[in-house]
Parts: structure tokens; sequence; C-alpha cells
């Protein structure tokens, strides 16, 4: 499996790359986690701040940053869940507020991080621009906004001539600023991490796939080559979770895809006006998400999401969505008509169903802990999820682990064959809803 090939940022920070040894042989740690994204590593690294002693392996079936950690778009935001009148809507006011607070908290941690350990990432903290692009979405952007200063965010709701002095050449209509934002390299966040986490001590094993998660007095997490074992485990594979036998019911792996552009000219940064480099999505349902990366590419992806039967997380490729998130940007930014794209990649979120993470620790001797169910949104989520592992492990009552999502259970969907068509047809209201508010495409 050539992991560089999965996205732009791999294939740059992973260019002179070599994985850590595979586990072999029987090993025993004070903690098991399987999956080296930003949530494993993240658990990882909470852990053993607060108690340097620990024993603690990551199993890693790739490389660290292999799944989402390693492709995804970068934007270090406080979205968690659909939006935020969702999060109000269906969470409650109150619990609303805490989770906001928490996503500002999760994203200073990351920036936090980044600081304190000199990860080397192409970090800005620029802020996020919310755009809408039809007269429906000029109503929406407002409510957002008035729902993010209600929960606490200095956010500033722009009219359609206050977002086209932003961005020129956009079609935009309507506008949201929030200053808790910041984008990064992510795979080159993941490699920093691994560094951190080595200097550490936690020990690292790459190429080593959990084929089997034991539960009990001990977690086991066998392997082709051996075995990890200890009195407490986590299970951090996301969207692949799946492959541990978990979360059948309650996760599910939906592909987000991007493509990237080769770096602009200054005549056409000029052109379109991007002044402030602030990470951008649209309004829509399925929202289309942009940035510029350090050597002035534009990223954009998203404007679907798709579900493939029987949890498959293979599909880092569809030629159709790619066109139409080419054709995209085309139309949000007039002047890049004949812009050339260099780079198509993929890849699987973990989506609940009401788009609300989950996390806490479960099973019989209560030492299984879990965080997933990001739904696209773990850039922050992810990386702070240790905070709460950390909380929970160590029998911490604290904001986090009061947290509406932390312990809940969630809405349990149907196994398959049943999964695919509920999840393509809920898919396709959304398409619906999108075509009603005037805009386009989505596979
Ligand atoms: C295209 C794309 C764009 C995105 N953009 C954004 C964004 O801009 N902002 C944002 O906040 N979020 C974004 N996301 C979501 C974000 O990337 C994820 O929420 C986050 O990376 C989840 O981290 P994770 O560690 O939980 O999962 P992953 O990074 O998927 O890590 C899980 C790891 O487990 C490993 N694994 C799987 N099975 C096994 C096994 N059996 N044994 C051992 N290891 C195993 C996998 O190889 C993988 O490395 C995006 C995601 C994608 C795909």
């Amino acid at each position: 499996m050539d992991y560089r090939t999965k996205s732009f940022w791999l294939e740059g920070a992973y260019a002179d790359y070599t994985p850590n040894p595979a586990l072999e042989g029987d090993r025993r740690y004070d903690f098991a986690i399987a999956g080296g994204g930003f949530t494993g590593m993240s658990a990882a690294y909470f852990l053993k701040k607060h108690e340097p002693g620990m024993k603690i392996a990551i199993l890693e079936s790739q490389v660290i940053g292999f799944g989402a950690s390693g492709r995804n778009d970068g934007f270090n935001m406080t979205l968690l869940g659909e939006n935020i009148l969702e999060l109000a809507r269906l969470a409650g006011e109150d619990n609303a507020r805490a989770a906001h607070a928490w996503a500002k908290e999760a994203v200073d941690t990351v920036h936090g991080l980044v600081q304190e350990h000199g990860i080397d990432c192409d970090y800005e903290h620029n802020g996020f621009l919310l755009i809408g692009l039809s007269k429906p979405h000029i109503a929406k952007v407002r409510k957002e906004t008035d729902m993010h200063i209600r929960l606490g965010t200095q956010a500033e709701y722009l009219d359609a001539e206050g977002v086209r002095a932003l961005l020129p050449s956009t079609p935009a209509v309507a506008g949201m600023r929030e200053p808790h934002c910041g984008i990064l390299n992510p795979a080159k966040y993941c490699r920093g991490m691994k560094r951190v986490l080595t200097d550490m001590g936690v020990e690292i094993f790459e190429n080593t796939r959990v084929t089997r998660l034991e539960q009990g007095r001990d977690i086991v997490l066998h392997t082709p080559g051996g075995r990890a074992s200890a009195p407490a485990g986590m299970a951090a594979a996301n969207a692949y979770s799946a492959s541990l036998g978990l979360f059948r019911r309650h996760v599910f792996p939906l592909f987000t895809y991007i493509v990237l552009t080769e770096p602009l000219t200054d005549r056409q940064l000029d052109a379109i006006g991007w002044a402030g480099r602030w990470g951008i999505e649209t309004a829509r349902r399925f929202v289309h998400y942009f940035r510029l990366t350090a050597d002035n590419r534009i990223s954009i992806g998203g404007g679907s999401a798709l579900y493939y039967f029987n949890y498959n997380t293979t599909r880092d490729r569809n030629e159709k969505v790619f066109a139409q998130v080419e054709q995209a940007l085309v139309d949000l930014f007039p002047p890049l008509k004949g812009i050339r794209f260099t780079h198509r990649w993929g890849g699987p979120v973990a989506c609940t169903f009401d788009f609300f993470p989950i996390a806490g620790v479960m099973g019989e001797h209560r030492n299984l802990y879990y965080s997933t169910g990001y739904t696209g949104h773990g850039v922050s989520l992810a990386n702070a999820s240790g905070k709460i592992i950390r909380d929970l492990y160590f029998n911490q009552d604290t904001h986090r682990t009061r947290l509406f999502f932390i312990n809940r259970r969630p809405f349990g969907f149907p196994a398959e064959p049943l999964l695919y068509p509920a999840v393509r047809s809920y898919a396709g209201y959304l398409r619906f809803r999108d075509t009603l508010d005037g805009m386009r495409g989505g596979a």
C-alpha cells in the first residue's frame, strides 16, 4: 500500500518517511491503542503527559496518519455536528453551549500543541468564513451567526456587500466570519506528533493491523505478528471501526473527496482577492470546503459524501465527484477558469446518524475507551479527544466528561443490507434540500 498516494499532504510530508517496525511477539502495556490517527495519538499524548510512567503502545495497520488524519483539508475549527443550529436544536441549548465551548477548547488545544512542540505543519490561525450562495442561504447564514453569538463566539454577519469586499470574485450573497479557526498541513502535523510521542516514550508500531480486539479483564490486540495486552485499551480506528468489529450500528464510513489546483500565480491571487486566507465553507447542506495551501494552491472538497455498501473503506477515488468539485471551484472563482488540477484524493470520515461524536468507556470491565464519529470535523475534536480519555481514565469529573455525547447511547441504525439504502436515501434528501436552495451538483 503506497500511503504517499493517499493525499497531496502525505505525498509531500512522507516523501522520505520510514515506517516503524511492526509489532512482533507478546508485549504487555498499561494502555494499548488500535489506530494511529489523530484520535489514537491524542489519547497517548494526554495519558502519557499526565502519567509519564505509563507504558503505552499504538498499533497502526499502515502508517501514522494513513486514514482521514493524513488526508483532510486541515480546518482546525469549532464545528460539532452538522452545523451550530442543528447542535442547538438536537442537543438543547445548554448542552450546545458546553459542546461549543469544548470545540473552541479543542481548536486552542491543537494550536497550543503546534506552538508548544514546534510542530512544523504550516499552521495559520486566520479564522473561518461561511458563505451563502443563494437567497435561502442568507437567512441560514444569519441564523448561524446569531446562534454562534448566543453560544459565546464573536461571529460577525456580512451582507452581500461585506462578503464581496472580502472575496470579490465569488457569487457569495452573505457571509459569517468566525475567528476560532486555523488551517494546517495534516500529514506534517501527524509526523510532528509522532516525533513528540516517540520522544515521550510511547511505542508506535506501524504496518501492524489489529486482526482481533479481545475484550476481558485485559484488552488484547491481536496482530499477525503477535499481541499487545493491557488492563485498558482504546479503539481509535474511527471510520475503520468495523474492522475491529465495533460500532457497526452507530458509526459508518462516509467518503469525502478533495481536488487541488496547481499553485496560483500572483495575478490569479489578485483576481480572486482572498486576502485573509480564511478557511471557507459554503452554506450548502453538502458543504464545499476550500482553503489555500502554503504554496498558494487551492484545495476544495465536499459537495457530496458517499457511503459504499458494507462499511467499505477503500473507495479513495471517485472520478465523478472529482469532476463535480473541479466545476464547483470554477463556479466559485470564475477568474480561475482553465486552472490545472494536480491532485485528487478522498478518505472516509466516521459518521453517526445525528452527526455528533460518541466517546466514553465500555465493556464488562469498563476498560475499552473510544472516541469516534466526528463526522468530518476531527482536526480539532479528534486531536483534543485525548483530554476526554485522560479524564475518564483517571476518574476525573470535569466539564469534558459531562459533555452530552460522553457515554451516550446514540441512535442505532439497521445493519446491512438495510444500512446502505437508509444512508443513500438520507443523502438524497439532503441533496434535494440543496436543490431547493438553488444549489447544483453532488453525487
Ligand atoms: C477528505 C477529508 C477531508 C476532511 N477535512 C477535514 C477538515 O478540514 N477539518 C476537520 O476537522 N476534519 C476533516 N476531516 C475529518 C478528519 O480528518 C477526521 O475526523 C480525523 O482525522 C479522524 O481522526 P481519527 O484518528 O479518529 O481517524 P483516522 O485518521 O481515520 O485514523 C484511524 C486509523 O486507524 C487505522 N486502522 C484502521 N483499522 C485498523 C486496524 N484494524 N488495526 C490497526 N489500525 C487500524 C487506520 O489506518 C487509520 O490510520 C476530513 C476527512 C477527510 C477524509
